[in-house]
C-alpha cells in the first residue's frame, strides 16, 4: 500500500478538482441566469464574521452554534466565526449599508463556501458550498411561494427530477410560545426515550427535537402535537395564501407539519426541497425515508425570517430566503447520471515541426487568441505523429501544419479533417482564411 502523504486536506474539507469544476460552474451559471430573471443582485460577504452575529441571529440553542461553529480569537481579543450560513451576514450587510433606503424589496443572491464542524460523511462536509437567495423588506406571502419556485426551477433546470417540496408554518412570537408549551408537556413524559442530543435540545428548545434524524426521536415526533393546528389567525392566513400560490403555480408540494429547520430565526413559512437519488437503494447517506424503497437527499431549504433583523440590528425587516448545498446537488446529479456537454473544445490545432516553425507557431497562436478562435497545441512535443494524434482526439475540424519548409517560405498547411483536403496558404493570411472557413460552417 502506498505510504500516506504527510499533508492531506483537512478532515471534511475537499479540493474541487478540475473535473468537479464543471458541476460547480454549471450550478453557478443556472443560478445566475435564474437570479437575473427574477432581478436578484449578487452579494459576497466576508468569510469571517463577529461570532455573536450567529449566536444571536441563528440562535444559541441550534446545533450550528452549539456544536458546529469554528470560532477563532484574534490577537486583539475579538471572536470571529467562519460563517456557517449566509442569512445573518446578509441581514447584517443590509442594515450596515442602509439598504432599507433602497427601493423595496431588496433581492440578493450568493454562491460561496460555508463552514460547519460536522461529522463528515457522504454529502456532509466541514467546508461546503451553498447557493442562496434572500428577499428583504417584503412581508407578502407571495414572495414565500416565489422563493420556493426559484429553488425548484434551479433544480429542474439542472435536470433533477422527482423533486419533493415540503412546507410548513412554524408560527410567530404570538402563537409559537403556546405550541412550545404543548410540545414540552408531550415530550416531558417521553424524555427518557429521546436520544442524547434531544435530551439537551428538549431543555433548550423543544422544537429542535422535531428536526432530529434519530429513529427513536422520529417515532416520538410522529405522534407529537402539530403546530399547524395552533397557528394564530395572522400566521394561518399567511400560510393559507402561500399554499394557494403554490397551487396556482402547480408546484407539487406536501405539508410536513413537523418540519422546523435547524435555525432559530425562522417565522411562519419554512420549506425544504429533496431529490430522490437512489430509487433502488435504501441506504444513501443523509437520506430520510419518504416512500417505500425511495431515499431522498436534502438539496436545500429556507423560510421566512421576519424577526431576525430585530435580533441583530433592532429594526423590523420582513424577509424570506433559503439556501441549497452545491455538493448535495452534485451528488444528486451524479446519482442520476446527469452529464452535460463539455465546454466547446478547440476549433483548430496548430502542429509544428522544427525550431523555426515552433517560434512562428507561438506567434500565430496569439493571433488566433486575439480573434477569439480557440486553438489547441502541444508545443512541448516535437513528434508530428503525436501532434496529429492529439488533434484527432480533440476532434478539431482544421489542423494547421507548420514545417521547416513552410516556415522558410512563410506559408502554412491547412488540413481539413473531414474531407482530408490540404491547402497551402500564406502565413499572414492564415487567420483570415480560418475565419472565413469557420464562418461558412
Ligand atoms: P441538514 O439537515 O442536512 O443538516 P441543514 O438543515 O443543516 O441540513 P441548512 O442549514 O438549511 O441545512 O443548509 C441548506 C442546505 O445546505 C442543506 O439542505 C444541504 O443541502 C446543505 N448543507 C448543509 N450542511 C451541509 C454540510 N455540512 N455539507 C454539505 N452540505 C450541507
Ligand atoms: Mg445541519
Amino acid at each position: 500500500m502506498a505510504k500516506k502523504l504527510r499533508f492531506q486536506s483537512p478532515t471534511g474539507m475537499h479540493d474541487i478538482l478540475p473535473e468537479e469544476q464543471y458541476y460547480f460552474q454549471r450550478i453557478n451559471k443556472v443560478s445566475e441566469h435564474i437570479a437575473g430573471f427574477y432581478d436578484f443582485k449578487k452579494i459576497d460577504t466576508p468569510i469571517l464574521e463577529d461570532a455573536e452575529l450567529f449566536s444571536r441571529g441563528v440562535g444559541l440553542s441550534t446545533d450550528i452554534v452549539q456544536k458546529q461553529m469554528y470560532v477563532l480569537k484574534t490577537r486583539g481579543g475579538d471572536f470571529l466565526a467562519l460563517r456557517p450560513e449566509c442569512t445573518a451576514p446578509i441581514v447584517r450587510s443590509f442594515l450596515q449599508h442602509g439598504m432599507f433606503n433602497l427601493p423595496q424589496p431588496v433581492k440578493l443572491w450568493y454562491f460561496g463556501p460555508f463552514f460547519r464542524a460536522e461529522h463528515p460523511q457522504a454529502g456532509r462536509y466541514r467546508q461546503f458550498w451553498q447557493v442562496g437567495f434572500e428577499i428583504l423588506e417584503e412581508k407578502s406571502s407571495v414572495v414565500d411561494a416565489q422563493m420556493i419556485q426559484i429553488f425548484y426551477n434551479i433544480l429542474q433546470e439542472l435536470r433533477l427530477k422527482n423533486l419533493i417540496v415540503e412546507v410548513n408554518s412554524i408560527g410567530d412570537s404570538q402563537c409559537r410560545p403556546y405550541y412550545k408549551k404543548l410540545l414540552t408537556s408531550y415530550l416531558k413524559v417521553r424524555e427518557s426515550a429521546l436520544c442524547l442530543d434531544c435530551k439537551r435540545r428538549f431543555r433548550k428548545n423543544p422544537l429542535r427535537v422535531l428536526d432530529c434524524k434519530d429513529e427513536k426521536c422520529q417515532q416520538i415526533k410522529s405522534q407529537a402535537p402539530q403546530i399547524l393546528d395552533h397557528l394564530c389567525d395572522e400566521c394561518n392566513h399567511h400560510f393559507k395564501e402561500v399554499l394557494e400560490f403554490l397551487d396556482e403555480l402547480e408546484l407539487p408540494y406536501r405539508l410536513n407539519s413537523h418540519l422546523v429547520r435547524g435555525l432559530d430565526y425562522y417565522t411562519k413559512t419554512v420549506f425544504e426541497i429533496f431529490s430522490d437519488v437512489n430509487p433502488d437503494k435504501k441506504n444513501a447517506a443523509n437520506g430520510s425515508q419518504v416512500n417505500e424503497g425511495m431515499t431522498s437527499l436534502a438539496m436545500g431549504g429556507g423560510g421566512r425570517y421576519d424577526a431576525l433583523a430585530k435580533l441583530i440590528g433592532g429594526r423590523d425587516v420582513a424577509a424570506v430566503g433559503g439556501a441549497m448545498g452545491v455538493e448535495r446537488i452534485i451528488q444528486a446529479m451524479k446519482a442520476r447520471r446527469i452529464k452535460f456537454a463539455e465546454e466547446a473544445s478547440a476549433q483548430i490545432f496548430i502542429a509544428q515541426l522544427g525550431n523555426l516553425a515552433k517560434r512562428k507557431s507561438l506567434k500565430i497562436l496569439e493571433e488566433f487568441r486575439k480573434e477569439k478562435i480557440t486553438a489547441a497545441e502541444t508545443f512541448g512535443k516535437d513528434s508530428l505523429k503525436f501532434q496529429l494524434n492529439k488533434a484527432n482526439k480533440l476532434g478539431v475540424r482544421y489542423v494547421l501544419i507548420l514545417g521547416q519548409k513552410e516556415a522558410l517560405e512563410k506559408t502554412i498547411l491547412i488540413k481539413d479533417m473531414i474531407s482530408g483536403k490540404q491547402d497551402t496558404v500564406k502565413l499572414d493570411k492564415i487567420v483570415d482564411e480560418i475565419k472565413k472557413r469557420l464562418k461558412r460552417r
